[in-house]
């Protein structure tokens, strides 16, 4: 019987450290040393004789933001499922982030806000293993970078990658300009096996096509994000909280526009502030406009910090024009030893703080396919069958909740209207009910699969308490309005 991709993302995300692993090439050779390239090198390691990461960028990780990855100023969570997989790749990893400054926020120190009201739903168990970090996104890097740097067969060159070296139906090396030398002196290495983690703008898909293979097709969900973060010094006088998240959902009636904005504590005592809009809703560079909307369109401590705390730096603003998905699992043509991991094969909404996860769990699939004796000499679809079922997860939860957006039109998944009713009555079920907000806080911290939420046992539960909430909203409506009639009890009293 074929696995389901939920048994599948389940296996994917295991804690488990592999302790089959053999060495079956000479050289890897990884593009791009950001989140999705170090966790890849961190598993090939233990597969090749040398694995050889290139990346562009030569800034020093630990000086905070770099220009090769220009999301870093902005805010940046990592969620549990992504932890799991760094403690499974670097064993130590929580408890030397925590000693190096990451962040644990305590639990009466969140505070997750909906269209304004604070969500009240019943506490999460905690799951073992897991622990929230935060941190801004350089220094999480960076932790990382340290950690892969520091295993002996890994080694590191600044250089731009400029194309892949084919050879029949194989990808044999890749070719790149050191940093410093000219156009003219691009140096070849061979490799076994390349990984494309080049980020969303990777120019795979061109070096694919200007080789005579097909390009993976590529799908778009315009969302026309638009970010605005801000670093302010910690006052526990102006706010005692840690975490908050602040959702609004579009309703064009009360005249609300869909808005995102957090803040979380980071290392170096810092509170990193959000604030975001979609399409022409624009946040700016100006002081005055950030301080605004945080008063104005979100609770009040993003006000009182934005107003009182002290900014660190300026406004960095940031837009993402779409979510968008290579699907190389679909091609029918692919070169053996390729394979593409993190945002080159796909990036979504930030809002819902996916895209370390993905590349954590993309490694995860890297390994699995390492360890199950390949052909390098076959295209890879087995690696590209199982980041597949990590995509799908990853694009159902953030582009289904975008096609609420109005100013989305689409692509809809089929049986949209459907799914969507079923998620309105999940979702509201999980704010009184423990067992639903377990089940749903597992789903969108990527821990299970969204089609957990689809199981007959959630759904029938999500529908009884559905039933449950109609018929007591009814009987308080009837005793209101008895209570209201003029010769009811309580009125004659
Ligand atoms: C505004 C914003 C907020 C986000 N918030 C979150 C969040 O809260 N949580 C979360 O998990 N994710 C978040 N993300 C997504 C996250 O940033 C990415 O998913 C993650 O960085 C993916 O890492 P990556 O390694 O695939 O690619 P990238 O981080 O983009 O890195 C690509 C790397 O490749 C290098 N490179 C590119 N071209 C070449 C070349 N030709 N030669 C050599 N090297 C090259 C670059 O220098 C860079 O180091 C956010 C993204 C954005 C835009």
């Amino acid at each position: 019987m074929p696995t389901s991709p939920s048994r599948l993302f389940s296996d994917i995300g295991t804690s488990q450290r592999p302790i089959d692993t053999k060495v079956i090439m000479r050289r890897a050779i990884v593009l791009g040393a950001s989140m999705a390239g170090l966790l890849a090198a961190r598993v090939l390691s233990d597969h090749a004789e040398e694995v050889l990461i290139v990346e562009r960028d030569g800034c020093d990780v630990d000086d905070g933001p770099r220009p090769g990855v220009p999301q870093g100023s902005q805010v940046h969570a990592l969620l549990p499922a992504g932890q799991v997989q760094l403690e499974r790749w670097f064993p130590g990893f929580t408890s030397e982030a925590i000693a190096a400054g990451v962040v644990v926020p305590p639990v009466e120190g969140l505070r997750f806000y909906s269209d304004g009201a604070l969500r009240t739903a019943p506490p999460v168990e905690p799951v073992e293993q897991e622990a929230m970090l935060v941190s801004t996104r350089p220094f999480l890097e960076a932790l990382v970078r340290h950690r892969t740097m520091a295993i002996d067969n890994i080694r590191f060159v600044i250089g731009r990658a400029e194309g892949m070296v084919f050879d029949a139906d194989r990808v044999t090396g890749v070719r790149y300009v050191p940093e410093g030398a000219g156009t003219e002196d691009v140096v070849s290495e061979t490799a076994d096996l390349v990984v494309d983690a080049m980020g969303r703008s990777s120019r795979l898909s061109d070096w694919l096509s200007e080789n005579g293979w097909p390009r993976p097709p590529m799908l778009r969900m315009p969302i026309k994000l638009n970010y605005a973060t801000a670093l302010f010094k910690r006052d526990e006088q102006i706010s005692d909280v840690w975490v908050a998240v602040s959702t609004s959902s579009p309703d064009q009636k009360r005249g609300r526009v869909a808005r995102i904005g957090g803040f979380h504590v980071v290392e170096g005592d810092q509170w990193i502030m959000l604030v975001s809009g979609y399409d022409d809703d624009r946040p700016t560079r100006s002081v005055e406009d950030f301080t605004t909307r945080c008063r104005n369109d979100f609770p009040s401590a993003f006000g009182d910090i934005a107003e009182r705390a002290e900014m660190i730096g300026e406004v960095i603003t940031y837009h993402q024009a779409d979510s968008r998905r290579r699907d190389f699992h679909k091609l029918d043509r692919l070169p053996a030893g390729l394979v593409a991991a993190g945002d080159a094969v796909a990036s979504f909404n930030p809002v819902y703080g996916q895209g370390m996860t993905s590349a954590a769990l993309h490694a995860s699939c890297l390994s699995a396919y390492l360890r199950s004796d390949p052909s390098l000499d076959e295209p890879a679809r087995s690696y590209f069958d199982q980041v597949r079922v990590v995509v799908d997860a990853a694009w159902q939860i953030s582009t289904f909740a975008d096609l609420a957006l109005p100013h989305v039109d689409g692509p809809y998944p089929p049986g949209y209207k459907l799914t969507k009713w079923i998620s309105g009555v999940v979702f509201a079920a999980s704010m009184t009910d423990a067992t639903m907000n377990q089940r749903l806080d597992a789903v969108t911290t990527m821990r299970a699969h969204p089609n957990t939420l689809m199981r007959p046992s959630t759904v029938l539960r999500a529908l009884w308490l559905h039933l449950v909430r109609t018929r007591q909203s009814k009987a308080s409506a009837a005793v209101d309005i008895r209570a209201a009639e003029p010769n009811s009890s309580s009125a004659t009293q």
